[in-house]
């Protein structure tokens, strides 16, 4: 019997052209993406430049390109994620004619004590989105709405609708299941915040999904979550900063400070451990688990002092013994007790700060062991 397959919103047969880029992997190349080997190393690359043609293909940056099982996953993802960003508010909107990947945990979260609104559609399947602006409330933490429904194939406005979600700071999110491979999408010049596809749909395998997240959405929350710490947080911050600089001070000699300690930012602060060369304290400092860095350029394979220690006329001994502190709002004093704690210091520790260290001249990569083998001589 002749088949004839017109029922490609439910799934599509894989394009030959996808089957044969493919089966390598299933025989050749099957090392594990993550592992350190060269082995996973050359399937990692194949990954990331999925990632980048799945990023062209949006309009998107690689680093948007979230890959997940399927787009149930990416629908689940975006809205189970997203409220879980913003515990406080418990307002979601989307409408009656949802596929079940979103529209099954509405029904959940409904359950689950959210007020969810449901817009509804006319007789051609179009929403009134006079009813969208009339449920949008400060309560609202998401908006999913889908590109294209698979029943009807009916595109919603997503453009118009993200306008106006958007111009009240809120979320939004786009069921593009049915959208992808059949309509352009491009997130440049788009109001969507996440959209999710499904690669069986598009003439990929089953398996695979892809949730695009723009970056902004988290530089959102991190920015509002750094408004409401600014003052009470920072305060904290200083004292913390404040306090660790007066011991470093008190406790080990030869400690310069580097810079306005008045007009300086809460959280950092530079010290200068003079005669001693900063990448090797790094480096002690690293295996007692404290992670802080140098003001030298030795990251990038020079061993001149930093530039602002230079200009600032630091003399060169100790612009090369020195250490930038940056602090956050996850540090605490306990945190600030265990550097000064492990910090070396003259006389009680295994390492003389008094004790010259002529390891700035060596250029070549072992700079870092010598570093070691003389604070530790
Ligand atoms: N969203 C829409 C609009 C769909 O049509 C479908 C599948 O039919 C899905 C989500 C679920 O996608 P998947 O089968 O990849 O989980």
């Amino acid at each position: 019997m002749k088949t004839v397959y017109v029922d490609n919103n439910a799934t599509t047969k894989v394009a030959p052209e996808v089957l044969e880029v493919m089966l390598p992997y299933f025989s050749e190349y099957y090392g594990n993406p993550s592992s350190m080997h060269f082995f996973g190393g050359q399937v990692q690359k194949k990954v990331d430049e999925a990632r980048a043609k799945v990023a062209d293909f949006l309009g998107a940056e690689p680093s948007e390109i979230v890959f997940t099982s399927c787009g149930t996953e990416s629908d689940n993802a975006a809205i189970l994620g997203t409220l879980d960003s913003y515990p406080e508010k418990r307002h979601l909107i989307t409408t009656r004619v949802e596929h079940p990947a979103v529209g099954n945990v509405s029904t959940y979260l409904g359950r689950k004590g959210y007020r969810v609104t449901e817009l509804s559609v006319d007789r051609e399947a179009r929403l009134d989105l006079d009813e969208l602006r009339e449920s949008l409330t400060d309560e609202t933490v998401l908006v999913t709405i889908m590109y294209a429904n698979n029943e009807t194939g009916v595109i919603f406005p997503i453009e118009e609708i993200g306008e106006i979600v958007k111009a009240r700071g809120i979320p939004f999110h786009t069921d593009a299941v049915q959208a992808a491979g059949k309509i352009p999408l491009n997130m440049k010049k788009s109001k969507v915040d996440m959209l999710s596809i499904s690669g069986h749909k598009l003439h990929a395998p089953k398996g695979i999904g892809v949730l695009y997240i723009r970056k902004v959405i988290g530089l959102g929350k991190a920015c509002e979550l750094a408004k409401k710490h600014l003052d009470e947080e920072n305060t904290r911050i200083k004292s913390l900063t404040d306090y660790l600089e007066a011991k470093l001070l008190e406790k080990i000699p030869n400690t310069l400070v580097n810079g306005d300690r008045i007009h300086r930012l809460p959280n950092t602060v530079s010290v200068s451990f003079e005669f001693v060369e900063g990448e090797s304290i790094l480096l002690l400092l690293s295996d007692l688990g404290i992670c802080a860095s140098s003001g030298s350029a030795c990251t990038s394979g020079s061993l001149e002092p930093s530039h602002v220690l230079r200009a600032m006329g630091v003399p060169f001994t100790a612009a090369h013994g020195s250490i930038r502190f940056s602090l956050s709002i996850y540090n605490t004093k306990e945190e600030m007790d265990y550097i000064i704690e492990h910090l070396p210091r003259n006389g009680g520790s295994p390492l003389s700060m008094q004790r010259p260290l002529c390891v700035f001249q060596k250029k070549d990569p072992s700079r870092k062991t010598w570093g070691l083998f003389f604070l530790l001589a």
